[in-house]
């Protein structure tokens, strides 16, 4: 039983790492951005409301995203194997919501798991991925966003004693030996 957030700026890596331990451990990976694109490709009402916000490298409004999760961590397997979140919380008021979610259901977060990554080393990799969204101004605007909105997360953990900031450069696999060292797994 794993239950994680991975928080990081956007291209920390946090995708890359999250699949290696869901698939390792069998927990569920819960990727927002996943689920979004996946809407979007489908032409959903959810998608092109999303892909509005999206292509600007903006946050998709706090309610719809929140009612996502909702519906998600509701589901069996979460209370069975746990959850990776991946891309979110990404405001305060999704980590409120989350807080207030997880308790209801009684599954308390085990640790918020920080990738951190140099401004530079963000911008190359963003700009090598290719990602419908990763064209120069809406990576500039995305890693604004995240300085504003997202960034103020790590003070909300770290003052619940939840967060282990690991730095994000580096070897993949080391990398990942360091998420499981901080998460007490075996590796
Ligand atoms: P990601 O794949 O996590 O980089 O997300 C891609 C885009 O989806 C973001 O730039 C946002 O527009 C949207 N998105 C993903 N997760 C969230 C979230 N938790 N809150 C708001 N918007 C989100």
């Amino acid at each position: 039983m794993i239950r994680v957030v991975f928080l990081g700026p956007p291209g920390a890596g946090k995708g890359t790492q999250a699949v290696r331990i869901a698939e390792k451990y069998n927990v569920p990976h819960i990727s927002t951005g996943d689920i979004l694109r996946a809407a979007v490709s489908e032409g959903t009402e959810l998608g092109k409301l999303a892909k509005s916000y999206m292509d600007k490298g903006e946050l998709v409004p706090d309610e719809v995203i929140i009612g996502i999760i909702k519906e998600r961590l509701s589901q069996p397997d979460v209370k069975e194997r746990g959850f990776i979140l991946d891309g979110f919380p990404r405001t305060l008021p999704q980590a409120e919501a989350l807080d207030e979610l997880l308790s209801e259901l009684n599954m308390p977060l085990d640790k918020v798991i920080y990738l951190n990554v140099d401004d530079e080393e963000i911008v190359k990799r963003l700009l090598s991925r290719g990602r419908a969204d990763d064209t120069e101004d809406v990576i500039r605007k995305r890693l604004e966003v995240y300085r504003k909105q997202t960034a103020p997360l790590i003070d909300y953990y770290s003052e619940k004693c939840l967060l282990v900031e690991i730095y994000g450069v580096g070897d993949v696999e080391e990398i990942t030996k360091k998420i499981e060292e901080a998460l007490g797994l075996e590796g």
